[in-house]
């Protein structure tokens, strides 16, 4: 809590790998990823009422939560309705869910670009969700946590656990993965919006063409010893949604290539449906060096050196079941 705020990071999700692996019969796909969290991502301030009244008088809008939005990647969502921002989504659910009124103001700062494959909407609504619960005294590994995330969206409840596991389902199964070690990346994402569905549709057409059946490397169980250890178990482990993605937005495979070029670049990936890609270094000064000359490489591009989050050692537990 700084002053009268709580504040909640929103960290970028990284999929390590991604794995297709079956569809429902309502057309959901299933999922097998390991998912990391970088140090780097949006955040989250909400200010209480009775904190608000006490700063500005009791000259205030309506009970409920309100929506300010800032920071570089604000204007991409200020064209659309606050209502629909999963942040809102989250305030309203969760209220609803515990019978409480989230009469809060919600101060958003998007430092992650929209729409590209690292789950920025998605650690907004979570980031959102772990802020009331500290405000309305519930615990972080609350069921109603997650039950309310696995409502807002697929990527919703791994971000509410914020830490390293694998993800499978449709999100909604979520299991421990072996600790990461230390290890650095840098996220490049072209400035070219991919909406997942799209990513989808065009994966589904070539599996339709090509009649191939789902199939997916196992797990690994054992705690990478360093960074290349980690890249090197992940060689095999791909992402599926890299060539239908590559369909949808061509310019990945530039992305892509800048930063196997990239000196001390262990393993380039796409994470989720793109655009965003990320390569993983073993130090900070090999990551920041490959971001410098990336950057300058492709001015237009957004580029950030970051960290893989190591899991804190007082995680709360992973839910069973959600
Ligand atoms: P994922 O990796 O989970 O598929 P993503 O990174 O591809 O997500 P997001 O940035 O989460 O995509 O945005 C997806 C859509 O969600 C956007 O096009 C936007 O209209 C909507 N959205 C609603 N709230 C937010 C938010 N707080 N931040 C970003 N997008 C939001």
């Amino acid at each position: 809590m700084t002053g009268t705020s709580i504040v909640e990071a929103a960290p970028a999700k990284l999929n390590l790998y991604l794995h297709v692996t079956g569809r429902r019969a309502d057309g959901y796909h299933e999922l097998d990823s390991l998912v990391a969290f970088a140090e780097f991502g949006d955040s989250i301030a909400l200010t209480p009422a009775a904190a608000r009244v006490a700063l500005r008088g009791a000259d205030l809008p309506p009970a409920g939560p309100r929506l300010a939005i800032a920071g570089p990647f604000g204007p991409a969502l200020m064209g659309e309705n606050p209502a629909n921002n999963l942040v809102m989504r989250a305030a309203h659910a969760l209220a609803v869910r515990l019978g409480r009124e989230a009469d809060v103001m919600i101060a958003l700062t998007k430092a992650l670009p929209v729409a590209s494959g690292i789950g920025g909407g998605s650690a907004d609504a979570a980031a959102c969700l772990r802020a009331l619960a500290r405000l309305w005294g519930v615990p972080p590994d609350d069921p109603a946590l997650f039950a309310v995330a696995a409502g807002l969206g697929a990527d919703v409840p791994v971000c509410v656990a914020g830490r390293s596991c694998y993800f499978g389902g449709i999100g909604d199964v979520l299991d421990e993965a072996p600790d990461l070690p230390e290890t650095h990346a840098v996220l490049v994402n072209p400035n070219v919006p991919v909406p997942t569905p799209a990513v989808f549709k065009a994966m589904a057409a070539a599996r339709a063409e090509s009649g191939a059946a789902f199939s997916a490397p196992a797990r690994f169980t054992r705690k990478p010893a360093d960074a290349a250890d980690l890249a090197a178990l992940l060689l095999d482990r791909t992402n599926d949604l890299t060539a239908p993605a590559l369909m949808v937005a061509p310019v990945i495979a530039d992305v892509l290539a800048a930063l196997e070029r990239s000196a001390g670049c262990l393993l380039p990936r796409l994470s989720g449906s793109g655009a965003t890609c990320f390569g993983l270094y073993a130090t900070a000064a090999a990551a920041e060096a490959a971001a410098k000359t990336i950057a300058a490489a492709s001015p237009g591009w957004w580029v950030k050196p970051t960290r893989l989050r190591p899991t804190p050692p007082d995680s709360p537990a992973l839910p069973r079941g959600i």
